[in-house]
């Protein structure tokens, strides 16, 4: 859409086109097929004002369909808006309203698909500053539209960084959802494929998984002649808006050119040359369609009778959207308060992918885990292992928090001169995955460091460790009483018998069972897989076997 319709052009690299879930696929797919699995699919619209019939018969019509077997997630592009029409902004919120109105009235239904505005969802800004920081220049130079923009659109001054990165923008939209496809017509699937790299990039460089690359789902774009018998755009003033009253649009019909077709009347004409033959095709049922092209080329027809039939054709079309929206209209605050609600949902899934990107560029918003303590004074251990005044880390989810107490224990625990690094700086999508990560140390040694799930206890603590060989177990655990943070450093080969022994017990993938016992004061125990334990007082903050 850059112009109205989302656009992302690069030539050349191949990707998939999904070809089997176009609208009338799915018109053909089982209801419970469709329904036990419903693929993401992200798509938007500049607020450029109302819309017009190409809008509608390109995108708007399809959307509409796919929202019975997608997940759907249609917004309008107010911030792309501003990349060429940063000069006059007086008309993006009333021309967002304008859209939304329109998609309303067309039958996009906020029960059914997350209808929102862009910028309302702050984190496609922040996405696209973070993926502007990998895109190379090149990519952006090479768009072909963004030559051609920069030529076809006089009167704006184009050569601006917002407008080069306009791409990138539309990689955030559609990446933040994670969206499986977007849908594009015949003509413009090469449009997805900057998306795609953009994510094949950030995945490689990072050794993640965080974004899929979408892709291009073909939907019908038949074309949509304006007034001018031209392609219908707003830039060509050609349009017939779909609110548009006939009273407006039906004079401009009955005076369009069939260029050259039928000067005579008593002429035959050929159909497929006269823009008026091709709204019947996009327009009239396939049998009026059908005879008003006959009869064209046997000249059995007058053009005026041939245009009043697709006005009527068109009017059909429209009728229930121009009520539709007249309704609409009159309630404008229930749209607008709809608006909002929506794009606090989308807002919702927006942060989901934003904190795995924040994670891996070390951005993340809690500070918990960042070194505090940088002294070795015995005020600054106790300091250390004294987490009571950290009361908000406890109402995290378990495993939030077990990583933000394991990076706590690596920045603020170990002395300086231990140095325990991710295996191969891997960052992974999953924090569960992420958790069972050994870090290593300087002598390539593969520590596991986790965490107890029990919270609120005093004396005993139990710790699940995959059945893999670690050279160190690191195990922390606190007193509910007064949060103090024990962490025990274990060399796997003291309990290597006993280790042994309940791997051999153990089903594929499950994990081992380590309990942690307090007695008679600050005495530890250690026992693996129930079996006898033994004292580990002399490992609580020892750090020998890390170096
Ligand atoms: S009859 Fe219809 S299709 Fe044929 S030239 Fe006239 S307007 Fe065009």
């Amino acid at each position: 859409m850059l112009k109205e319709h989302f656009r992302i052009v690069r030539g050349g690299a191949s990707f998939r086109i999904t070809q089997n879930r176009n609208p009338e696929s799915i018109n053909q797919m089982p209801e419970s097929a469709i329904l036990s699995s419903r693929p993401r699919v992200l798509s938007g619209m500049r607020p450029t004002g109302k819309l017009h019939l190409g809008n509608y018969m390109g995108a708007l019509a399809n959307w509409v369909k796919l929202q019975e077997a997608y997940e759907c997630y249609f917004f309008i592009a107010d911030l792309h808006a501003l990349t060429t029409d940063y000069a006059d902004p007086s008309r993006i919120k009333l021309n967002t309203l304008d859209v939304a109105l329109d998609y309303l009235a067309a039958g996009l239904d906020p029960e059914k698909s997350t209808i929102f505005i862009q910028s309302h969802v702050p984190q496609h800004a922040e996405l696209h500053l973070l993926f502007s920081m990998i895109t190379p220049l090149g990519w952006l130079e090479r768009v072909p539209t963004y030559k051609e923009q920069q030529e076809n659109i006089t009167g704006k001054d184009l050569t601006t960084y917002g407008f080069l990165g306009y791409p990138v923008l539309m990689a955030s939209d559609i990446l933040l959802y994670q969206a499986d496809f977007v849908p594009v017509g015949q003509d413009q699937t090469a449009h997805v494929e900057l998306t795609r790299e953009v994510a094949r990039r950030f995945n490689s460089l990072y050794k993640s998984a965080v974004f899929p690359e979408p892709d291009a789902l073909l939907t019908p774009s038949p074309k949509v002649p304006g007034t001018d018998g031209r392609k219908m755009s707003k830039s060509y003033g050609n349009t017939i808006g779909l609110s548009e009253s006939p009273l407006f649009w039906g004079p401009k019909i009955a005076a369009m050119s069939t260029n050259g077709q039928r000067i005579r009347q008593t002429d035959p004409g050929d159909p497929d040359l006269c823009p008026i033959g091709d709204l019947h095709k996009v327009f009239s049922a396939p049998e009026l369609a059908e005879e008003t092209r006959n009869r064209c080329r046997k000249a059995s027809i007058r053009c005026e009778v041939c245009k009043a039939a697709v006005g009527k054709s068109i009017l059909d079309l429209i009728l229930p959207i121009h009520q539709k929206r007249k309704e609409l209209e009159s309630r404008i605050d229930e749209t607008w308060e709809m608006l909002r609600e929506q794009s606090a949902k989308a807002a919702v899934r927006a942060e989901q992918t934003m904190l795995s990107v924040r994670n891996i560029f070390d951005l993340s918003r809690d500070l918990g885990s960042v070194r505090r303590y940088f002294g070795t004074s015995a005020e600054d251990i106790k300091n250390a292992h004294d987490l009571s005044h950290h009361s908000s880390w406890w109402n995290l989810p378990q495993d939030q928090r077990a990583k933000l107490l394991r990076d706590y224990w690596r920045s603020n625990f170990l002395p300086r001169d231990v140095q325990l690094s991710q295996e191969s700086n891997r960052v992974f999508a999953s924090l569960d995955r992420e958790l069972e990560e050994p870090f290593i140390s300087a002598k390539k040694k593969r520590v596991f460091v986790t965490t107890s799930r029990d919270v609120n206890t005093e004396d005993k603590w139990n710790f699940e460790i995959p059945s893999r060989s670690y050279e160190v177990w690191t195990l922390l655990c606190w007193r509910s009483e007064n949060k103090w943070l024990h962490d025990f450093v274990v060399p796997q080969k003291i309990f290597s018998q006993q280790f042994a022994l309940a791997k051999r017990s153990m089903k594929k993938d499950e994990k081992i069972q380590v309990t942690v016992t307090r007695v008679e004061g600050n005495h530890f125990f250690l026992g693996v897989a129930g079996q006898t334990s033994r004292k580990i007082d002399e490992l609580q903050s020892n750090y020998e076997p890390l170096n």
